[in-house]
This record gives C-alpha cells, sequence and structure tokens, in this order.
C-alpha cells in the first residue's frame, strides 16, 4: 500500500506458453500454482492482467502455414479467452474474486472490455482478467499489456517469462556468452533489436513513459514477489 493509503495497481502479463508448459492446450497443476501466488498479492496489490495464447494458435505461425493472417489472429485472441477462463477458476479456488473481460464480445462467457469498469473490479479487490487481446488482428498481447496498462493507470507492466529471466544481451539459449541486464532504457532495448518483448510494446511503454519489469516466472515465489515490488529480472524504462 502507498502512503496515501491507496493500493498500488500493476499489470501482469503472462506468457500463454507459462499455460500449457510446452505443450498444446491447458496444464491445470501450472496454472493452480501462478494463481495462488496471484491471490495472495492480490490481498495488498489491485492487479490487472493480459493473458497470452501462444499455447494454443500464433497467428504469425498460422498464416506461414497458409491460412489468412486475420482469421488466423482470430484463433489466437479466442486462444487467449480459454487461458483467461482457466485462470479465472484457480484463482477462485484459490480464494480470489475475478472478473473475465473480453475485447471481443462473447456475453455469455466473459464481460466486455470496458475500463471504467475494470477499474471499479480492481478498486473492490477483484482481479481483472483481460482476455481476447485487443480484439484486432496484427497485434501481440504484450503490446496489448501496455495499452492496458496505460488505460487503467497501472504503475508498471510486469512481464512473466517463461524460461527466461530478464532481458539478456542476446539470446542466452543460442549464445552462452549472453549477459543478463539489470535495467536498460526503451530506447537501446529498440535499437539493439532485444526481442524478449515485441517492438510495438516497447515504443508503447516509450512513448508514455510506462515502466516495465521483466522476470521469469519460476521459482514458485517470483510471481508474487514481483507484484509485490521485487526488484527481480529486469527493468526497462525510459
Ligand atoms: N492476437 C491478435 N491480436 C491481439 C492479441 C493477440 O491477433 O490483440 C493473436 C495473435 O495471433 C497472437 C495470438 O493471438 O499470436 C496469441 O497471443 P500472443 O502470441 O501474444 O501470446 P503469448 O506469446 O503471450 O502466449
Amino acid at each position: 500500500m502507498s502512503d496515501t493509503g491507496k493500493k498500488r495497481r500493476v499489470l501482469l502479463k503472462l506468457s500463454g506458453e507459462a499455460f500449457g508448459a510446452g505443450s498444446l492446450g491447458v496444464n491445470p497443476d501450472v496454472i493452480s500454482g501462478l494463481a495462488r501466488e496471484i491471490a495472495e498479492a492480490a490481498q495488498t496489490v489491485e492487479i490487472a492482467i493480459v493473458v497470452g495464447g501462444g499455447n494454443f494458435f500464433r497467428g504469425a505461425e498460422l498464416s506461414q502455414r497458409g491460412m489468412d493472417r486475420g482469421r488466423a489472429d482470430y484463433m489466437g485472441m479466442l486462444g487467449t479467452v480459454m487461458n483467461a477462463l482457466a485462470l479465472q477458476d484457480f484463482l477462485e479456488q484459490a480464494g480470489a474474486e475475478t472478473r473475465v473481460q473480453s475485447a471481443i464480445a462473447m456475453t455469455q462467457v466473459a464481460e466486455p472490455y470496458i475500463p471504467r469498469r475494470a477499474e471499479r473490479h480492481l478498486e473492490k479487490g477483484r482481479v481483472v482478467i483481460f482476455g481476447a487481446g485487443a480484439g484486432l488482428p496484427y497485434f501481440s498481447t504484450d503490446t496489448v499489456a501496455a495499452q492496458r496498462a496505460l488505460e487503467i493507470g497501472a504503475e508498471v507492466v510486469l512481464v512473466a517469462k517463461n524460461g527466461v529471466d530478464g532481458v539478456y544481451s542476446d539470446d542466452p539459449r543460442t549464445n552462452p556468452d549472453a549477459h543478463k541486464i539489470h535495467s536498460i532504457t526503451y530506447q537501446d532495448a529498440l535499437q539493439r533489436g532485444l526481442k524478449v518483448v515485441d517492438s510495438t510494446a516497447f515504443s508503447l511503454c516509450m512513448d508514455n513513459s510506462m515502466p516495465m519489469r521483466v522476470f521469469g516466472m519460476a521459482p514458485h515465489g517470483n510471481v508474487t514477489a514481483a507484484i509485490l515490488g521485487a526488484e527481480l529480472g529486469t527493468l526497462v524504462s525510459n
């Protein structure tokens, strides 16, 4: 909580890959662990979440294999909604109140995306999960995370990564000399072509002075710690 008694508000981005633990679909054990971490932090911090969908479909990959890009992107967005519902379920089992808002109308399963209403939910202590990305093809959920953070007035975008624990000087999977960077400016990250988060997301944050922290979701406890303000991973800012 801040000095004024107002709770801090953060935007957490969870990649779809994490939900699937490396395979297609959702892995309930992984999501339940994540949900417990988020529910714990939600007692003291207002949390909005953007979920990815890479464990189902990525539009760019499907289009390389012959599908129309727009249609493939809509499939990608629908995948994020499945992740949002799975996360909602496990968050509620962990004792958190939640709402899912979708950028594509599907009123039986989620509220429509209404930013003012999302803010009201957050003020009431509910975790708000944003599904269906921006509702627009050619966007990524990283970019949506930046946009939603700006629109709801979050203080930071927390990008929880699967398999990497921050921004590196090069791809650590292919270059053994790659080292982790503790803080970097958006300009530098863009100039050096660091791809841990997509360039549109970096630019949007840069232009609007929104800080971003990129960190690894392992080991268990990292997600709670990052939400509560621990300086994990890499801080990207102006
Ligand atoms: N997507 C989209 N518009 C959006 C957000 C997502 O078209 O606003 C589609 C896009 O095809 C993307 C897929 O949904 O590949 C899944 O999202 P993303 O790749 O960002 O998920 P993550 O890598 O975080 O799991």
